[in-house]
């Protein structure tokens, strides 16, 4: 029988330590594995046997991580990795080369759209910034030379909804991957593969993990892309020389992207996940399901309190009758539109900053998916780096704050935002 969410978020992955007995997933704190002997030694580093070698490849308590989150997406296999930032690089780099581009959302977290921007024009990949609530701009965005699109389920900080099915058919139609950044909406909400989603990236930094402890990233495969169909995927079809001209996708199927993460990219850029951070983020995700209830249950409350209160303009809140993504909610993410949203307020500017300097409850952080509740400017903070036209298309326009909504009460959140907004006002 195939175990629900609420089961699979506790024991997927995990089973009684063989030595020990131990119930919950030790935290295998060690660096390197005996070898049986010289044979065995040479068998793990030609990929003919899966094993532990040293942990920057592989750890046995971020394999259990990875096949958490693996089920839990519906993937084939899964790679952690430091950082969300670390995933997106660890995503597109077997995909990507100099002189090829990648067609990107322009609703991304601020952090994205700078790295993708910027920094990975210097290993000489483009990406190309689209709406792709537009289907024609992002089917005219491809050319030979893209390699796969990319956005998020849940957009932060705007809390937009992604028509992940008319995307995953248009990528399907030109023979590319659709990457979904599912940070802001979790296997809970959403399971992108589910929508036709070749490959699942988080910041495991957020609601996995749940309480802000961590910095964590992971790749989920959805084992479905044929990589060699094209010819437009050499690393994965192609004779690799670091491993003696084995190929990937020939050799490992379904897990060739996951392997290929590990046995490349994992061993060469070096973005790895260590065992306690992949213990809290375990113990993070043994609750999502509540957590995901609470958040998506308080954000509808404090959205429809400040939709009615006159010193707002408006709220972006997709779970709302009121948004125009009111519909699309209920196909992507039938459980809840999540706890992450935008205001607008009628102060403007100012009204935001004192905003921010007025609440007690809420934090004033950089993160969001916390249980706490957190708000954040993020025109002067995390998307100051983009221009104002930029910080429109990406939904954090100079008037607005992002409210990433915890799961305290929801009476107290609501309290805590009427004195700061009268303080603002005052
Ligand atoms: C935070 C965030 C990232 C980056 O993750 P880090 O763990 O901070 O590197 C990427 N995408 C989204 C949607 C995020 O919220």
């Amino acid at each position: 029988m195939a175990y629900g969410f609420d089961t699979l978020q506790i024991h997927a992955g995990a089973r009684p330590d063989p030595a020990t007995g131990a119930r919950q997933t030790p935290i295998y704190q060690t660096t390197a594995y005996v070898f049986r002997d010289a044979e065995h030694a040479a068998a793990l580093f030609n990929l003919q046997e899966v094993g532990y070698i040293y942990s920057r490849l592989t750890n046995p308590t971020v394999a259990v991580l990875q096949e958490r989150v693996a089920t839990l997406e519906g993937g084939a296999g899964a790679v952690c990795c430091s950082s969300g930032h670390a995933a997106q690089i660890m995503a597109l780099f077997p995909l990507m080369g100099p002189g090829l581009n990648v067609v990107v959302s322009t609703r991304l977290y601020g952090g994205s759209i700078t790295q993708f921007s910027q920094t990975i024009k210097r290993f000489g990949w483009e990406a190309r910034f689209v709406d792709i609530d537009d289907l024609d701009a992002v089917e005219a965005a491809i050319d030979d030379n893209t390699r796969a699109v990319f956005c998020e389920s849940i957009a932060n900080p705007g809390g937009h909804i992604a028509d992940l099915d008319a995307l995953a058919k248009l990528a399907d139609k030109v023979g590319l991957p659709l990457i979904v950044d599912n940070t802001s909406a979790t296997p809970y909400l959403c399971r992108p593969i589910e929508h036709g989603a070749t490959l699942v990236v988080h910041s495991m930094t957020k609601f996995l993990t749940g309480n802000g402890t961590v910095t964590g990233g992971v790749v989920v495969d959805s084992g479905k892309f044929d990589w060699s169909a094209s010819g437009k995927f050499p690393s994965l079809s192609e004779p690799e020389p670091a491993y003696h001209g084995l190929k990937f996708h020939e050799t490992f199927g379904p897990l060739a992207f996951t392997f290929h993460g590990i046995a490349i990219g994992l061993r060469d850029l070096g973005m790895t996940l260590n065992p306690q951070a992949a213990h809290y983020t375990l113990m993070g995700i043994e609750t999502l399901s509540l957590r995901m209830e609470r958040h998506c249950e308080n954000a509808m409350k404090v959205a429809q309190w400040l939709e009615n209160d006159d010193r707002i303009e408006s709220v972006t809140y997709a779970g709302l009758p009121s948004s125009p993504y009111h519909d699309r909610v209920q196909r992507i993410c039938p459980r809840g539109a999540g706890g992450l949203f935008t205001v607008a307020l009628k102060g403007g500017y100012d009204a935001c900053v004192k905003l921010v300097d007025s609440l007690d409850l809420f934090s004033h952080v950089a993160n969001l998916g916390d249980t706490r509740s957190l708000i954040i400017h993020s025109a002067s903070t995390t998307h100051r780096q983009l221009s104002e036209e930029q910080q429109i298309a990406a939904g954090a326009s100079p008037n607005v704050v992002r409210i990433s909504i915890g799961i305290e009460n929801a009476e107290d959140i609501i309290a805590d935002l009427d004195q700061g907004l009268a303080r603002a006002a005052g």
